[in-house]
């Protein structure tokens, strides 16, 4: 597996493989990697001629008192893990090459920026935007591939790519969970053994909301007030019924929807969705086997 740490070194691999015909499948990560993160590595080993992989914690997308300094680095299991799915190259920039002195450029996607995670967090998708845009122009690669865990993110860029015509296929990978059915996130670390057990309410609130749109509840009132009362033991963030494409608050699922859900527990705040279709009743929210 290639290393490779500048920008222009990245731009030449990825010219050399296109020049050769060769696809190429790119996983933008933060590092830490998981189960979750792995399913989109081998996803784009395997639909693609090439898969790249990057590692990087943004700083961008960061607050100044969020976890940044914190946040797990473990560089030598990571290589590791890509090595072993499969991945051809792994792109790690440093954040001095990224972000150099009087870096002025940035990319904001309004709309589906807002709301949810851009309303606890308003500096963070202009910071997930910039990067990616800055990673695909390295990496250039024909796919990228995005988990609906991060569901908002993934609209953010559909939309970004969609109107910069970008040209790159993202594809929306299902949620990675615990066998009890905790989404897998590298903030999972943090958690302590009692913030671990309290955590559990959020995918057990979404299974239970997943289970009424199944059987028919479209009061999306309801749906929300139910997942609230079941998260009561923890400080919300949000609970939204949102457009599954815009991320606007929706009050009646008559189109692809999301249930999206976030929290502070003492030790990390958590994210977690369902996603539902009523043409399909296909809520494809997850791989894991814990419902
Ligand atoms: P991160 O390193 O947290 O920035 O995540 C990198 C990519 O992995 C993003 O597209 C995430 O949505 C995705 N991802 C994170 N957790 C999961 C999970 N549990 N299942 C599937 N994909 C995930």
């Amino acid at each position: 597996m290639k290393q490779i740490q500048h920008a222009d070194d990245m731009r030449f691999w990825a010219d050399e493989q296109r020049s050769l015909h060769k696809t190429i499948g790119f996983v933008p990560t933060m590092g830490a990697l998981h189960t979750g993160h792995l399913s989109l590595a081998e996803a784009a080993v395997r639909d693609n001629d090439l898969g790249v992989a990057s590692i990087f914690v943004n700083p961008t997308q960061f607050a100044p008192l969020e976890d940044f300094d914190q946040y797990p680095r473990p560089l030598e299991e990571d290589l590791a893990k890509l090595e072993t799915a499969g991945i051809a190259a792994v792109y790690m920039p440093t954040a001095a090459e990224m972000y150099p002195r009087n870096f002025s450029t940035y990319i904001d996607v309004e709309q589906v920026s807002q709301g949810l995670c851009g309303g606890s967090r308003p500096h963070f998708f202009r910071g997930v935007a910039t990067v990616v845009t800055k990673l695909f122009n390295a990496v250039k690669p024909h796919r990228a591939y995005f988990g609906q865990k991060d569901a908002q993110q993934c609209a953010v860029i559909k939309r970004m790519v969609r109107d910069l015509d970008m040209g790159i296929e993202i594809v929306e990978m299902p949620i990675v969970r615990e066998p009890d059915g905790l989404a897998m996130s590298s903030r999972n670390v943090y958690l302590t053994a009692e913030d671990r057990k309290r955590a559990l309410c959020l995918s057990r609130a979404l299974f239970d909301a997943e289970k009424k749109l199944r059987n028919g509840e479209r009061d999306g009132g309801v749906l929300v007030q139910g997942v609230r009362d079941a998260m009561r033991n923890v400080e919300i963030d949000y609970v939204a019924l949102v457009d599954a494409e815009t991320m606007q608050p929706i009050r009646e699922p008559i189109r692809p929807v999301v249930l999206a859900v976030a929290a502070f527990l003492p030790t990390a705040r958590l994210i977690d969705n369902i996603k539902f279709d009523p043409n399909t009743d296909d809520a494809g929210s997850q791989t894991g086997s814990g419902r």
